[in-house]
């Protein structure tokens, strides 16, 4: 079954296959990687805000070829990225040390289990495949 979906990038009707935006918006997007490794070579000691300016990338798209691993920190000691939930600039994970605290304690409130869930995840990762397989 194809899924016929509109690009979130443009809004064009794209068949999603294993890409989550239409070809062109694909295409556009390695482009603006280009642009960005190449200014980081040149550059390594840029800051986020700097390669965006320079680049005419969004800092948006940056933070997103940074947790896609296709732009390493390792290369760039300077670069960080914006917290998901206040903007501080990180350099690891998706949320800042603040953030990250309030959101364990907030999770530790409403949910008990998640801790341990999370830390026995292998087990239930093999629970829920043996699940599957008899679904199927
Ligand atoms: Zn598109
Ligand atoms: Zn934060």
């Amino acid at each position: 079954m194809t899924n016929i979906e509109n690009c979130p990038r443009c809004g064009r009707i794209f068949a999603k296959h294993f890409r989550d935006v239409c070809p062109s918006c694909l295409k556009d997007i390695d482009k603006e990687y280009e642009l960005c490794s190449t200014y980081l070579r040149e550059n390594k000691g840029a800051i986020i805000t700097e390669l965006s300016e320079s680049t005419g990338v969004s800092i948006r798209q940056i933070t997103k070829f940074v947790r896609e691993g296709r732009i390493s920190l390792l290369n760039a000691p300077n670069l960080s990225y914006p917290c998901e939930v206040c903007g501080t600039l990180i350099r690891e994970s998706n949320l800042c040390d603040n953030c990250r605290t309030r959101f364990q304690k907030d999770a530790k409130k409403s949910t008990s289990t998640f801790a341990s869930r999370a830390e026995d995840s292998k087990s239930s990762t093999s629970a829920a495949n043996s699940y599957r397989i008899n679904r199927d």
